[in-house]
């Protein structure tokens, strides 16, 4: 525990520890309106990671991300190149209370929230590759206010470290825009899976060959 501050040191802490934490914490007035905490869910670690935005009705009754419509979608997207879910992609959000009316998180919110996204991200999933669904988490995690329109699709460096990003649209929003038509959300986001597929496949080849021979 550092002493000049009231955050206990989740690096320090197993998984468990923090989950148990975070189900009792009240760091935010996002607290007063759970049902349950959203942690997040998927192995730990795991090479894949992906952080949404915030929990809404069906995560906040169910505890778990991306379990509603958007996450149904989600599935499937993930599904189309082969990434399976919970096996091989670690979930979470910006914030692990769902907002009233399914508002987006305010920044003070995400930053009230972040110290465990912190410890999920470079203490116990260590990915080496993360998925940033739509603005609100793009700006929480790059720190950055370029349009999504600009910045999906490229790879980005999580600041500070080896962990590549690729933030993409978020699943409600192509919900909302369904059209599959070459140029479209759907299709773009289709190519940007393909991309990160293409990715997870060279770390696990150099994972591989850089393996100790057994004898
Ligand atoms: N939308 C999100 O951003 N996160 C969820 O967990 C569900 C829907
Ligand atoms: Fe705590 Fe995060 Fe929930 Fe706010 S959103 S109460 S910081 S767990």
């Amino acid at each position: 525990m550092d002493l000049f501050s009231k955050e206990p040191d989740y690096a320090s802490l197993s998984y468990e520890e923090v989950v148990k934490i975070a189900q009792n914490c009240e760091k935010c007035p996002l607290s007063k309106g759970r049902t349950k905490v959203v942690f997040g869910t998927g192995p730990v670690p795991c090479e894949l990671m992906l952080i949404g935005e915030a929990p809404g009705a069906d995560e906040d009754a169910q505890g778990e991300p991306f379990v509603g419509r958007a996450g149904q979608l989600l599935t499937q997207i993930l599904a189309s190149v082969d990434i399976k879910r919970p096996g091989d992609i670690y979930i979470a959000n910006t914030v692990k209370c769902r907002p009233p009316e399914n508002r987006a998180p305010l920044s003070s919110e995400q930053e009230a929230c972040w110290p465990y996204l912190e410890a999920q991200i470079y203490t116990f999933v260590k990915p080496k590759i993360i998925l940033l669904a739509g603005s609100p988490a793009i700006k929480a995690v790059l720190k950055t206010d370029e349009p999504i329109t600009k910045i999906r699709g490229t790879w980005q460096k999580l600041p500070g470290s080896e962990i590549t990003v690729m933030p993409i649209f978020h699943p409600a929003y192509l919900l909302r825009n369904p059209s599959k038509e070459k140029g479209k959300p759907k299709w773009l986001t289709w190519q940007d899976m393909k991309e990160v597929k293409g990715a997870l496949d060279y770390h696990k080849k150099l994972k591989e060959l850089v393996k100790e021979p057994e004898d």
